[in-house]
């Protein structure tokens, strides 16, 4: 079946209105689909939508004036028929100017949890992730939304804007799909060399390996000067952050529950991030 895609806000609501009263999960990506994304498709359902709507949108705002937003990969036919094959019952494609139409002057921004590892590393990042997904719960009013585990922090934020401006919306987490080797799928890793793309399960590796460390009373900076210099010796660049956060991403200097290691390094022109729990 051919999916129908939508790219204004208005035929979103006229379209998802005629799935009232079914309970309605939105699941938003940039696209150039992998196993990770159709997974939250599949959380989506498991969490009892009756139907799934999916957006596709490369979002301007949450990249840097020098990040990869004009190279960032776009396949939307590609994308469509995968959606399609995951039994989604809807696509918004919007263009830049449907999400932000001239004169668009507000932003949602998450101070504190937005502001720390990638918002450090990627100022202004997470006010582009909050002003979206905010404009995304709004246009499509989903009674749950799906987002993966593997931008943890991105999760954090959402969580925290939806409590914030009291949303009507369920937010499911859904855990990382990895490759066979353990790398977590990412659309970027379309990006990595066949070299590159050896040496980068070292991200997912030298984060296991500090976290058995840690389980086994290994200390907690040491551990993580450990990590990241197994990243550098893989051929990453120095990591932007190596990091035992709690449950509201402050670092941890000492093990407790609940707990996630998170990194984020770049190899080659290719910014990759995980994270585990502890
Ligand atoms: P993106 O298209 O990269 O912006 O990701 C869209 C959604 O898919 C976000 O909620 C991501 O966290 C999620 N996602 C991306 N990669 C994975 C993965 N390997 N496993 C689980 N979720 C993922």
């Amino acid at each position: 079946m051919t999916l129908s895609i939508v790219r204004s806000v208005s035929a979103l609501r006229v379209a998802i209105a005629a799935f009232r009263p079914g309970r309605v999960a939105l699941v938003p990506t940039m696209g150039a689909l992998h196993a990770g994304h159709l997974a939250l498709v599949a959380a989506a359902r498991g969490a009892g939508a009756t139907h799934v709507v999916a957006s596709i949108f490369v979002n301007p705002t949450q990249f840097g004036p020098s990040e990869d937003f004009d190279r960032y990969p776009r396949d939307e036919a590609a994308d469509a028929a995968a959606l399609a094959a995951a039994g989604v019952d809807l696509l918004f494609a919007p263009a830049v100017a449907a999400m932000y139409p001239g004169g668009h002057a507000t932003t949602v921004r998450v101070a504190g949890l937005g502001d720390v590892l990638d918002g450090a590393a990627r100022p202004g990042h997470f006010d582009g992730v909050a002003t979206v997904v905010t404009k995304l719960l709004l246009a499509a009013a989903p009674n749950l939304a799906v987002f993966g585990e593997k931008d943890w922090q991105q999760l954090a934020v959402i969580r925290r804007l939806v409590a914030d401006l009291a949303l009507p919306v369920e937010i499911i987490g859904a855990p990382i799909v990895r490759d066979a080797d353990g790398l977590a799928l990412s659309s970027r890793n379309a990006f990595l060399t066949p070299g590159e793309r050896i040496r980068a399960v070292t991200l997912p590796q030298a984060l296991e390996t500090a976290c058995d460390a840690l389980r086994e009373g290994g200390e907690v900076v040491t551990t993580l000067a450990a990590a990241a210099a197994a990243l550098v010796t893989a051929g990453f660049a120095q990591p932007d952050y190596v990091e035992l956060v709690d449950a509201d991403l402050r670092p941890l200097t000492a093990i407790s529950a609940p707990a996630r290691l998170l990194a984020a390094a770049r190899i080659g022109a290719t910014r990759l991030i995980d994270n585990i729990a502890l």
